[in-house]
C-alpha cells in the first residue's frame, strides 16, 4: 500500500486563470495554474518538546520518517487524511498551524497499535497520537474528547470507591456527554445479557448498581492516587506553559 501524502499546498493558494492567452497561446484553465508563495513565520519551536512532555510522546525525537506507521495504520486505510507520519513531521518542525488543520481527526486513532509494532525506531506512534490529542485539548484547540470524558468518569469512580461498576460507569459517562440512557444498542445488550446471565451473577450486578460496593480501607490509597494524578496534571500544564499548573487536578 502506498503512503498517502498530505499536500502542503492549500487549495486557496492554487491560482488559475479562466481565460489567459500568452504570446498567442491559449493557456486558460489548469494550464495556467500556479502556486501562490507562502511564507511561514509562525513556527512553534517548543512544539516537539511539549508533545514529548505528555504521556506517550516521549520518543517522538527518534522518528526518521520512514512512513511504516502510516502504511500500517487502520484508520489511514479508510481515511487517507489520517497520517501519523505526517503529523510527527509537523510536530518535529514546529508547524502547529498545519497540525491544527487536522485537529478534528487526530483523535480518531483507535489504539490498535499496528503502528507501534511496525515502527523500526520505537517511537510509539500510537502514544504520540494520544499525546497530540491531549495537547490539542489542553491548549483549548479541541473540546474534551469522549475518550477523555470516559477516562475522567472511570478515574472518579475508582478514586471514590476503589472499585468499578460497569453500569454506573456507563450512566456517568452518558451524563457527562449528554447522551440519553436508553440507547437501542444498550437495551439490546441488556436483553441478551439477561437471557444468558446466571441468576446469581445477575442478582449481584443488580445489587452493585443500587448499593455501591467499596474497597475496605480505601481512603489513604485514594488520597495517594489523587495526589499523584494532580502532580502529573500540574507537570503537563507547566510543560505547556499553561496557567493553573500549580492548581489541583481537573479530574471529576
Ligand atoms: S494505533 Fe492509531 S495511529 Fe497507530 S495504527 Fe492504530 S489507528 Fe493508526
Ligand atoms: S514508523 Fe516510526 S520511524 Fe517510521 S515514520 Fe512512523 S514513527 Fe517515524
Amino acid at each position: 500500500m502506498p503512503i498517502h501524502e498530505v499536500s502542503l499546498i492549500r487549495p486557496e493558494n492554487l491560482k488559475t486563470h479562466e481565460k489567459l492567452v500568452m504570446d498567442g497561446v491559449d493557456v486558460s484553465g489548469h494550464w495556467s495554474t500556479f502556486i501562490e508563495s507562502r511564507v511561514v513565520t509562525d513556527y512553534n519551536e517548543k512544539l516537539e518538546e511539549e508533545i514529548a512532555a505528555l504521556p506517550g510522546g516521549e520518543h517522538i525525537h527518534r522518528c526518521w520518517q520512514c512512513g511504516s506507521c502510516t502504511n500500517s495504520c487502520t484508520v489511514n486505510a479508510v481515511n487517507p487524511d489520517f497520517n501519523p507520519r505526517y503529523w510527527i513531521y509537523l510536530i518535529r518542525i514546529g508547524m502547529d498551524s498545519e497540525l491544527l488543520r487536522d485537529k478534528d481527526i487526530i483523535w480518531q486513532c483507535v489504539s490498535c497499535n499496528k503502528c507501534t509494532y511496525a515502527c523500526p525506531r520505537d517511537v510509539f506512534p500510537e502514544g504520540v497520537m494520544k499525546a497530540t490529542a491531549h495537547w490539542l485539548e489542553l491548549q483549548g484547540h479541541t473540546p474534551k474528547s469522549k475518550s477523555t470524558q470516559f477516562d475522567e468518569e472511570f478515574s472518579a469512580q475508582v478514586l471514590a470507591t476503589g472499585k468499578i461498576e460497569e453500569g454506573r460507569i456507563i450512566r456517568g459517562f452518558f451524563a457527562r456527554t449528554g447522551q440519553p440512557l436508553m440507547q437501542e444498542w444498550l437495551v439490546e445488550m441488556g436483553k441478551r445479557l439477561a437471557r444468558k446471565l446466571p441468576v446469581l451473577m445477575g442478582l449481584r450486578m443488580g445489587l452493585a448498581a443500587v448499593w455501591r460496593p467499596r474497597t475496605r480501607r480505601w481512603g489513604k490509597t485514594s488520597e495517594a492516587i489523587a495526589a499523584y494524578v494532580g502532580e502529573q496534571d500540574a507537570k503537563h500544564r507547566k510543560a505547556l506553559g499553561l496557567a493553573g499548573h500549580d492548581q489541583e487536578r481537573t479530574h471529576g
